[in-house]
């Protein structure tokens, strides 16, 4: 153990430094530290190097349990995918059998409750995934979060150029457009921060190192310490 605790973590130059790796000696973060089989503390990179199995940090906890309650929500197109296919659209009141008289919007729906769906299955499974740092995992998210942009800002310029003028057109109550503007568009678009930060985390070279990357900046051990990190 050393006396005097490191300034910042090596590979987070923002993070305070906890200790030091002992087999290469960097400085290293909460985060970036785990134990090696004797229970001394190792840096990520280095426990990839040594064979020592990755510890799921916070962020990929975190991320994992996102997916799952995001894919669960998903699931819920399953309920509206049976309504639009065995409910007659009276039942469920004037305004929707007036939006589901709007040419196209029966389909349309139908598309996006089996997407709502598929995508929920994939955020799952992912989500899952995440928890057992599997990498498959890690890149199914990745492409759930890249249709998850895509599918939202088809979905907000169709609802904005053509179902909200139609619904109005076709005598839908304002109430009801105000409501499809909320939960068509205005939760979809909040919604594209989840998918952006999950893009972001994922390809982190900290995050990877936990999916069995080894580290761009080179081998543990074979590039010299920065002076700032080593001043004491
Ligand atoms: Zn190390
Ligand atoms: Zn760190």
């Amino acid at each position: 153990m050393y006396a005097t605790p490191p300034a910042n973590c090596y590979y987070h130059s923002s993070r305070p430094a906890v200790t030091y790796c002992m087999a290469c000696g960097r400085p290293t973060c909460r985060s970036c530290t785990q134990a090696d089989p004797a229970g001394r503390p190792m840096c990520r990179p280095c426990c990839l190097q040594h064979g020592v199995k990755q510890r799921r940090s916070g962020g990929v906890t975190a991320l994992a349990v996102l997916n799952i309650i995001f894919g669960a929500i998903g699931l819920f197109g399953l309920v509206n995918l049976i309504i639009l296919l065995i409910m007659p659209p009276v039942w469920m009141g004037r305004d929707y059998a007036l939006m589901m008289s709007i040419p196209g919007c029966k389909t349309y729906s139908m598309v996006g409750s089996i997407l709502s769906v598929s995508m929920g299955v994939l955020s799952l499974a992912c989500g899952i995934g995440l928890l057992r740092l599997r990498d498959w995992a890690r890149k199914g998210s990745m492409i759930y979060a890249a249709i998850a942009v895509v599918t939202v800002v088809i979905n907000a310029v169709l609802l904005l150029a053509w179902q909200i003028p139609a619904m109005e057109a076709a005598g839908v109550s304002s109430f009801q457009v105000d409501m499809m503007r909320v939960s068509g568009f205005t939760v979809p678009v909040l919604g594209l921060v989840y998918p952006v930060v999950l893009l972001a985390l994922l390809t982190r070279p900290m995050i990877k190192v936990q999916f069995g990357y080894q580290m761009s900046s080179g081998a543990p051990g074979g590039i010299p310490m920065p002076n700032d990190s080593i001043k004491n």
